[in-house]
């Protein structure tokens, strides 16, 4: 064991920041982050105080320490993130940039929102609903989405340049707005059924669709009931994927933790309006206590630009 980063620990400040230690050779042992850096190292010295199982490794084979003091905590805990997807600890558990989860945007601001999907959850006024991490899950709630809605897609710049509609309009997955085929009132509602039926509240658009179908029936317009019929049809078919897990429509994230002999696999549902969503796996080699880990995983996740639901 090298003491030299232990004769430094009087002379740190008292401060917030970010700790590196470092093994022979340079290597990048472990990165931490504390609201007052002398305290939280002096935890390190002491082999008893801290019970995670790396600790004794580290404290064999630490040769010098460094930190960077920061004006906040919040600044401290950002700047650890960067570091450890940067540096790549012996200690710290990198759980790699997911490339997989992908949000459905709305951007609600315009007066003829646009549907997207987007790897950035960002505060922009828009309206995002997911996270989805299968392939399947998506294509088929989009296919539905763009069938059923019928929301533009097309860019901001593509939209007010077009004099006339595009293919989808064509095939019947746009109502055109780029060119004047739908009212905003109209398009609004549209957009309106749809952020209720991905929040869940699909009740309330089967019982709209119904009410049409019959009003329709009534006028003997038979052809447009038809119409209401197989929307009702195809709305039913993807609700019976939808597995109902709450009854109080709310959003949660559940994550669990199951960790034996160095290896941990993490465990994601993601459950939106009461329902499961999709859910997700990882494996990781861990040498932290399950809580620690479970921690280190939610700073990952939640700093990386995705929805945060109410739990
Ligand atoms: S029909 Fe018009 S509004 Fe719809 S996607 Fe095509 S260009 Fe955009």
């Amino acid at each position: 064991m090298s003491g030299s980063w232990i004769q430094q620990i009087p002379t740190l400040p008292l401060e917030p920041g970010v700790y590196i230690f470092y093994g022979k050779n340079d290597e990048v042992l472990y990165v931490g982050k504390s609201k007052c850096l002398r305290k939280r190292v002096k935890n390190y010295a002491d082999l008893k105080g801290d019970s995670r199982p790396f600790i004794p490794h580290l404290h064999e084979e630490a040769h010098r320490l460094e930190f960077l003091v920061t004006d906040t905590e919040k600044e401290a805990l950002l700047l650890e993130n960067q570091l450890i997807v940067k540096l790549n600890p012996k200690y710290n558990i990198l759980f790699r940039q997911d490339t997989t989860y992908i949000s459905i945007k709305i951007t609600i601001k315009h007066p003829f929102p646009r549907l997207m999907l987007t790897r950035q959850v960002k505060k922009d006024g828009a309206l995002y609903f997911g996270p989805y991490t299968s392939g399947k899950a998506l294509r088929e709630t989009l296919h539905f989405i763009k069938s059923f809605f019928r929301i533009r897609t097309c860019s901001n710049s593509e939209f007010k340049r077009r004099k006339r509609a595009c293919l989808l309009y064509q095939i019947d997955r746009c109502t055109a707005p780029c060119v004047g085929k739908v009212s905003e009132k109209e398009y609004k509602k549209k957009v309106e059924d749809l952020v209720r039926f991905l929040q869940g509240k699909n009740r309330i658009i089967l019982d709209e669709l119904e009410k049409k179908m019959a009003r329709a029936s009534e006028k003997l317009d038979f052809e447009r009931a038809i119409k209401y019929r197989d929307q009702i049809k195809a709305l039913e078919a993807t609700l019976e994927k939808q597995k109902v897990l709450s009854l109080d429509q709310k959003d949660y994230d559940v994550v669990a933790i199951f960790q034996k002999d160095g290896k941990a696999a993490i465990q994601m549902l993601f459950i939106r309006g009461g329902k499961l969503l999709t859910s997700h796996a990882k494996l990781v080699t861990s040498w932290e206590k399950p809580e620690t880990l479970l921690g280190s995983f939610l700073k990952h996740y939640y700093l990386s630009n995705v929805y945060i639901p109410q739990e």
